[in-house]
């Protein structure tokens, strides 16, 4: 197990389409421990491949926020959106690529997904509220797109901008 690190916005790998899983490999068994493991680690919720620099399409989440709760670590592979409820909901979103930052997002409430499982199988699952404000934002980071594609020019290029200078900053130690 490997703690892997995140890459932080801009990065052109983190605005690409990526590649479904061809198979369920010892491989991608590790790097979904390695996800779970860095995701946990930052901490955040949710943590999808490009964000560790592998372009393919897979996502970890664990939405369980109630303190003393048993973990619900969730790897999904090849996920794909089934269904989304007409109701929305906005909330307050942030991404482990964009330290700091936050915006309101507004999104369906509910989705239904169905993805392959590190077992192999195919899994389907409706997710409300913090789970579908999760698989649907790490589902986007799969298509290259960032909340804050969600965003007006101005605040996104705002954002941008303190993202070039963090990295600046990280690059001179
Ligand atoms: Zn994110």
């Amino acid at each position: 197990m490997t703690l892997r690190p995140i890459l932080i916005h801009p990065d052109p790998r983190l605005k690409k389409v990526c590649a479904p899983v061809e198979a369920v490999t010892p491989e991608i068994g590790a790097l979904a421990e390695d996800m779970l493991q860095t995701m946990y680690d930052a901490p955040g919720v949710g943590l999808a491949a490009p964000q560790v620099g592998v372009l393919q399409r897979l996502f970890v989440m664990d939405c369980v926020k109630e303190e003393g709760a048993a973990r619900r670590p969730m790897v999904l592979i090849n996920p794909e959106i089934t269904w989304t409820s007409e109701e929305t909901n906005t909330y307050e979103e942030g991404c482990l690529s964009i330290p700091d930052q936050y915006a309101e997002v507004t999104r369906p409430k509910r989705v239904r997904m169905a993805w392959t499982g590190l077992d192999g199988k195919r899994h389907e699952e409706e997710f409300d509220d913090l789970w579908a404000i999760c698989a649907q934002h790490e589902f986007d980071h799969l298509n290259g797109k960032l909340f804050i594609d969600y965003l007006g020019p101005m605040k996104r290029q705002m954002i941008t901008r303190r993202m070039e200078k963090l990295k600046r900053e990280r690059a001179r130690g």
